[in-house]
């Protein structure tokens, strides 16, 4: 295969990408690795002609991309996603888009205010669908967290209960300053889960 017959969606060298520096790292380390080793990419550089060139995008997952590169010399081609791929239950994502749906979330943002970003940048932003699909996900690992921060606090609060001796009818309680008057609250369900009513 030529390079001409090679796949690629975008040659336009005047965009920016998000790129993380790891992977850059190892395809940089693949490509001078083949460049010093390659006879004919060897001769290029004693001609002064870059052995090795980077053809352009031939893949965009919102906004990861895939990315080519050539040996000038005898045409062994080189590829590298700007990102790390991580594995959910849902499937294999990519962690660039994690990321920016993250940032969105924490910031009262949104598809449409992430798309602006991007296209100012020059970048390729992410579909509705797919933003929206990594925004459920996250939301579900965020209540997973938030669900076991609030076990661990009221186990915590059991343990801090005991330590001082406060129990009300054998059960821990625990003393919450709300405002400027003070709220006891019985944890009736200690050892099944950490549910509290306050009375
Ligand atoms: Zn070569």
């Amino acid at each position: 295969m030529s390079e001409a017959d090679l796949p690629r969606i975008n040659s336009n060298m005047n965009e920016f990408r998000i790129i993380n520096l790891e992977q850059v790292s190892k395809h940089v380390n693949d490509v001078t690795l083949h460049a010093s080793l390659c006879e004919e990419a060897k001769n290029l550089a004693a001609k002064g002609d870059p052995p090795v060139k980077l053809l352009g995008e031939v893949q965009q997952q919102g906004m990861a991309s895939f990315l080519h590169s050539t040996c000038q010399g005898h045409g062994k081609v080189f590829s590298f996603c700007t990102s790390h791929r991580v594995s959910t239950k849902h499937g294999d994502r990519f962690e660039v888009n994690i990321r920016a749906v993250w940032a969105q979330m924490s910031t009262g943002g949104g598809c449409n205010k992430l798309n602006e970003v991007t296209a100012t940048l020059g970048m390729p932003g992410l579909h509705q669908r797919t933003f929206s699909k990594l925004e459920n996900e996250i939301g579900h690992w965020w209540t997973e967290v938030l669900r076991k921060e609030m076990i661990a606090a009221g186990i915590e609060e059991r343990r801090l209960a005991e330590e001082a001796g406060d129990y009300h009818q054998g059960v821990p309680f625990i003393t919450v300053v709300k405002g400027k008057s003070q709220t006891q609250l019985q944890c009736s369900r200690w050892g099944r889960d950490s549910c509290c009513r306050s009375y």
